[in-house]
C-alpha cells in the first residue's frame, strides 16, 4: 500500500449526500477526497430517483397518447417497446453520471475508487481500484441504504436466468414486461412502481400488510391514491401478511397468511430499505450505531465522535435525496469550521404516482393537533383555466394556515405537476411567510400555480374564482 495521503475533509460515498458535501467542502476552500466503491451518484442516480422517473415519463407519454383523440389528434395503433424504454433509462443515467464526474472534478475534489474502512478515527483504508491510506482532519460518512433482504422473499440475483422475484434495484434491469406483477409493499416506492406498470398495461396486484397504502403520508392521501389506483385496475389488498414467495414453472406464487396463494408472472419486493453501515470499520473510529445500524447524529450532523459526521439515508431520518443533499451541505459547513444546523420543518415529499402527490409542512389534522386555529383552502384543478386547457383536471391544491397570524403551515397538491408546484409553498414555509405574501404575489396566467393562489384566497375566506362559503 502506497504512502498515506492527507486531506482536510474525506467523504465516504458519492451518492447525493456525499457528492454534495464534497463539493461544498471544496467550495469552502478545503482539500477534499470523495471515496466511492460503486457508481458515482449512488442510489438516486443509478437505481432510485432518476431511473424511476425516467421510466415514469414513458407512462405519462402513453397516457397522453391514449387521450390524443380528445385533442383532435388521430393516432394509429399503439405498441410498447419496453426494452427501448429501459435502454433510454440507461442512457439517461450514464449521461448524468458522466456530467457528475466532470462536475466533481471541476471543483477540485479528488475521487478515490474503492471501499472505505476506518482504521482509526481519522484514518481510512481504501480497497479496490485505488488502494490507498487516507488521513482526514474531518470525515463525512454518506454510505446510504440498500433494499431490505428478507429470506422469505428471495430476490433473484441481478441478471440471473429465469429472474422472477425482483427488488427495486433489479426490476430496473428488466427488459420485458410481465403480464401480471405482484408488488409486496405499498409504501411510496411500491406505489410508484404500481402506477408505472399499471399504466404500461401490466395487471398489478399491490399487497400491503398495514390497513392502507402510503400510510406514512396519512389517511387523506392514502384514500386519494387508493381511489385513483382502483380506477387504473390495480388490485389493492391491504391488511395482507405475505409469508413467502415461491417460484413456479410459469411465475411466482405468493404465500399469504390465512388466504389462498396469489399467482403472478413476477413479484417485486418493496418492503423498505436498510442502512449501509456494516463493513466500514466504524468500531475502529468509535462511531456508535443503533440496533438498526443507523448512525445517530445531532442537528449539526455530527456523530458521537467529534470531527466525524454522517449524512443521508445512513442517518435514518427522511430517506430522500434532497434531504441527503441538504444534510451534506450542513455537515460540510460544520466540518470546515462554519456553523449550520439542519431543520426538517419544510421538507417537501413527493410521490411520483399518477396522480402525482406532493406535500410540505403540516396537514390540516397535524395543525389542529398542534393547537393552531386552522384555516384551509382547497382549490380543485377542475375549475382552473390552464388545467381545463390541457385536460389535466384531476386533483387539487390545498393550503393550511394559522388563522391568527396568517402564517402558512402546510400545503398538499394532488395532480399534474404537483412535484413542481410544491416548491413555491416550500419556499413560503421555510421562510415563515404569511398567506398575504402568497396572495399579494402576482401569478402568471394561465398557469398551474394559480391554483395555490386561489387556495390561499380560500384559506382567508376570500375566494375569487370560487363561490364564497356564504352566498351573498
Ligand atoms: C426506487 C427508489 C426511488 C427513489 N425515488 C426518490 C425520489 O423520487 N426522490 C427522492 O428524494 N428520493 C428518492 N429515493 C431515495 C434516494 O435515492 C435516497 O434518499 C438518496 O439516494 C440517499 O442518498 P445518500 O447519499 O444518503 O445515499 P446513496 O445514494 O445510497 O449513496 C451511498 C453511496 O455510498 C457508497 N458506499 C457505501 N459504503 C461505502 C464504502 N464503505 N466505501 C465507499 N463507498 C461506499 C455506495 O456505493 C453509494 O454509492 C428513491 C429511492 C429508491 C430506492
Amino acid at each position: 500500500m502506497a504512502e498515506k495521503q492527507y486531506y482536510d475533509l474525506i467523504v465516504i460515498g458519492a451518492g447525493t449526500g456525499g457528492y454534495v458535501a464534497a463539493i461544498k467542502g471544496a467550495q469552502l476552500g478545503k482539500k477534499v477526497a470523495l471515496i466511492e466503491k460503486g457508481d458515482l451518484g449512488g442510489t438516486c442516480l443509478n437505481v432510485g430517483c432518476i431511473p424511476t422517473k425516467t421510466m415514469i415519463a414513458n407512462s405519462h407519454i402513453l397516457e397522453k397518447i391514449k387521450h390524443a383523440a380528445d385533442f383532435g389528434i388521430t393516432i394509429g395503433s399503439i405498441s410498447i417497446d419496453y426494452a427501448k424504454m429501459k435502454e433510454r433509462k440507461d442512457g439517461v443515467i450514464s449521461k448524468i453520471r458522466k456530467g457528475l464526474e466532470g462536475l466533481i472534478k471541476s471543483h477540485g475534489v479528488t475521487i478515490v475508487r474503492g471501499a472505505a474502512e476506518f482504521t482509526g478515527p481519522k484514518e481510512i483504508k481504501v480497497k479496490g481500484q485505488d488502494n490507498v491510506m487516507l488521513q482526514g482532519e474531518n470525515i463525512i460518512i454518506a454510505s446510504g441504504s440498500e433494499p431490505m433482504d428478507v429470506k422469505a422473499f428471495p430476490c433473484d440475483p441481478y441478471g440471473s436466468i429465469g429472474q422472477k422475484i425482483y427488488n427495486s434495484t433489479t426490476i430496473l434491469e428488466m427488459t420485458e414486461l410481465p403480464k401480471t406483477l405482484a408488488i409486496i409493499g405499498g409504501g411510496y416506492i411500491g406505489c410508484e412502481f404500481a402506477s408505472l406498470y399499471a399504466e404500461l398495461g401490466v395487471k398489478v396486484i399491490l399487497l400491503e400488510a398495514l390497513p392502507m397504502i402510503v400510510s406514512l403520508q396519512g389517511k387523506a392521501i392514502s384514500d386519494i391514491l387508493t381511489a385513483a389506483f382502483k380506477k387504473k385496475g390495480i388490485d389493492i389488498q391491504t391488511g395482507v401478511m405475505v409469508e413467502g414467495i415461491d417460484k413456479t414453472g410459469s411465475g411466482v406464487s405468493i404465500r399469504v397468511k390465512d388466504k389462498s396463494p396469489i399467482e403472478a408472472d413476477a413479484a417485486l419486493v418493496a418492503i423498505g430499505r436498510k442502512v449501509v453501515s456494516q463493513g466500514m470499520g466504524l468500531q475502529n473510529a468509535g462511531v456508535l450505531i443503533s440496533d438498526r445500524g443507523v448512525i445517530e447524529v445531532g442537528d449539526k450532523m455530527e456523530t458521537n465522535v467529534p470531527g466525524i459526521y454522517a449524512v443521508g439515508d445512513v442517518t435514518g431520518k427522511l430517506m430522500l435525496a434532497h434531504v441527503a443533499a441538504h444534510q451534506g451541505i450542513t455537515a460540510a459547513i460544520n466540518a470546515t469550521g462554519g456553523e449550520a444546523v439542519m431543520h426538517y420543518n419544510a421538507v417537501p415529499a413527493v410521490i411520483f404516482t399518477s396522480p402525482e402527490i406532493a406535500m410540505v409542512g403540516l396537514t390540516q389534522e397535524e395543525a389542529i393537533e398542534k393547537g393552531y386555529t386552522v384555516g384551509t383552502g382547497k382549490f380543485p384543478f377542475q375549475v382552473l383555466g390552464k388545467s381545463i386547457a390541457t385536460m389535466d383536471t384531476e386533483g387539487f391544491s390545498q393550503v393550511v394556515i394559522d388563522k391568527k397570524t396568517g402564517q402558512i403551515l402546510g400545503a398538499q397538491v394532488v395532480g399534474y405537476e404537483a412535484a413542481s408546484l410544491i416548491a413555491e409553498m416550500t419556499l413560503a414555509i421555510a421562510n415563515e411567510l404569511t398567506i398575504g405574501c402568497l396572495t399579494d404575489t402576482i401569478h402568471a396566467h394561465p398557469t398551474l400555480p394559480e391554483a395555490l393562489l386561489e387556495a390561499g384566497l380560500m384559506a382567508m375566506d376570500m375566494p375569487l374564482h370560487m363561490p364564497p362559503k356564504v352566498k351573498k
